[in-house]
Order: C-alpha cells, then sequence, then structure tokens
C-alpha cells in the first residue's frame, strides 16, 4: 500500500459556512510501538490506545508549541495512566495496575473513584493550564466530553476506539460563533453531532481519516487542512534519569547498590534500561561537574 508510511495521522477539518470543528485521528505503529514494551493486560492495552487517540486530539486544538499530559488515576485497579504528546505529533504512554485486569473491563471498574486531568505547558514559556474532573460516563471519551463542558464550556463530541493494533478517535466541537449568536449554526451543529453518531468504532479504527470524513460529512462543504503525522517518541536519557537519582538521595542509592551491586531503572514510558555501578554512582554524588546546588549542602 501507497500509504504504509502514513498510517499515522491526524486530519483536521471545518464546516466551511459554520463554526464547527473537527479532528479525526488514526494510529498504528505508535500505537504498536507504545504497547510493545510493555506486557499490559489486554483492557489496560486498549485504554492505553484510546489515550493516546484522544492525547492527539487535544494536542491538534493547540495553537503553540505545547506539551500535553492526559493523566487518569484511582484508587482502583489502575493506578496511573498517564499519556503525553506533544504539538510536534510525538507521543508516548505508560499504565501501572495494582492488579491484573479480565479482558472486558469496563472504565468505571478499572478505575472507580477514577480523576482525569489534563495539563498543558508551553514549551516556549508561558503559563501552565491544567483541568482536573472526575472520571464519570463509563469511558474515556464521556469523560473528555465532561472535561471540555466544565474546563472550556465549547461543546464537544469525543469518540474513541482502540483494539488490537489500531487506535483512533474523532472530536468535533461548537467554536464560539463570530460576531453574535447565528441560528444557522445550531442546525449545523446538530447536523454534524447526527452525522458523527452513526460512525462505529470499528469504522474508525480501519478507514484513513481522509477517508473517514467524507463518508460522514459528503453532504456537508468541508474544508480540510494538511494531516498532522505522529509518532512515537520517548525523551529519557542517562542525565535526566541520573538527576532522578541524585534527588532520591545518597543514602537510598549506596542502600541500593549494597544489596542489588547496581543500581538498574527502567524508563516508565519506553522500558530502555539505565544501568548505574558503584563507579558511576560515586562519580553521581561526588563529581562536582554532576552535582546539583542543593544536594551540595549535604556534605
Ligand atoms: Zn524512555
Amino acid at each position: 500500500m501507497a500509504e504504509s508510511g502514513d498510517q499515522d495521522l491526524l486530519q483536521r477539518f471545518v464546516f466551511a459556512h459554520a463554526d464547527v470543528r473537527g479532528e479525526v485521528v488514526r494510529l498504528e505503529q505508535t500505537f504498536a510501538e507504545t504497547v510493545a514494551r510493555h506486557d499490559y493486560d489486554p483492557a489496560i492495552r486498549s485504554l492505553v490506545g484510546e489515550g493516546l487517540a484522544a492525547v492527539a486530539l487535544l494536542a491538534a486544538t493547540l495553537k503553540y508549541p505545547c506539551s500535553l499530559n492526559l493523566q487518569l488515576q484511582s484508587p482502583g485497579p489502575l493506578s496511573l495512566l498517564l499519556i503525553q504528546g506533544r504539538t510536534d505529533g510525538t507521543m508516548r504512554a505508560m499504565a501501572r495496575t495494582r492488579e491484573s485486569v479480565p479482558e472486558q473491563t469496563s472504565l468505571d471498574a478499572l478505575a472507580p473513584e477514577g480523576t482525569l486531568a489534563i495539563m498543558i505547558e508551553p514549551l516556549e514559556g508561558g503559563e501552565r493550564y491544567q483541568g482536573v474532573v472526575d472520571l464519570r460516563g463509563g469511558s474515556l471519551a464521556s469523560a473528555l466530553e465532561h472535561y471540555f463542558r466544565e474546563s472550556e464550556q465549547l461543546p464537544t463530541r469525543v469518540w474513541l476506539s482502540a483494539q488490537s493494533t489500531q487506535a483512533a478517535g474523532m472530536l468535533i466541537q461548537r467554536l464560539p460563533a463570530e460576531g453574535g449568536h447565528d441560528s444557522r449554526d445550531d442546525d449545523a451543529w446538530q447536523r454534524a453531532g447526527m452525522l458523527a453518531e452513526t460512525v462505529t468504532g470499528e469504522e474508525l479504527r480501519a478507514l484513513p481519516p481522509r477517508e473517514m470524513i467524507r463518508r460522514l460529512f459528503h453532504e456537508e462543504d468541508l474544508r480540510l487542512f494538511d494531516p498532522t503525522p505522529l509518532r512515537f517518541a520517548c525523551r529519557c536519557s542517562r542525565d535526566r534519569v541520573a538527576a532522578m537519582l541524585e534527588g532520591l538521595g545518597e543514602a537510598e542509592m549506596r542502600a541500593t547498590l549494597a544489596d542489588e551491586g547496581v543500581v538498574e531503572v527502567h524508563c516508565d514510558f519506553c522500558n530502555a534500561p539505565y544501568r548505574f555501578d558503584a563507579v558511576d554512582i560515586e562519580a553521581l554524588f561526588t563529581d562536582p561537574a554532576v552535582r546539583s546546588p542543593e544536594s551540595h549542602e549535604s556534605h
């Protein structure tokens, strides 16, 4: 297939004569690479896929270079789901569970009393933003719709689907009408919702975004933007891990060394191993070049 290198795309569109915009995303390679590095149960794996699609949709609504985190926490079997995406199209994800979960576990059962937090950090300076809502509605898509109602106050509908190695999502949003209220926009928003509602998860996962949009909205006058390619990328490094170990403190590092002979840390996102032996740990806590000003005081 000619498009084999372009499977992971996000396609944005707007209704030409109404204040309605939308996005469709489809991920294969990004999703496959994210979950290949971990041994997740199928229910968790699907949730990671939905989370990747969700973050791609959310990041595409941002106008400046930003990093966006979607974080789901609960006292239930799923303790943490963290999906990170950037406006440059790179993404990574991790999930932590307290126990193994059966294949068809609902989000309510995975994350009872959970919260969903969205954090946006501009990469070129500026204020951080964080919005937190209770996890409700039984799916990540419903939780996001709830988030948009609470935080952005823009009517928004979200569809997410993930299975096997395909993850996909769609978002439609009603924008504030320019120059006051226009009743024609009510019709367009209702129509967009009714057309979008006919989509199945299977179609969303199977069809390229552009084709998906054409099929759903073929009678509408749409404007399509250039698609955004998406890919898995981790930003972990030995320096960052060293800084994290330094933060844990010399006593704890020496204790681990004494017990295990080496300090080995795996990146939570990409599972890359980082090994620090006795010499490395010694250097971490004595070499002024790698020592932070705060840790200086402890000597
Ligand atoms: Zn990593």
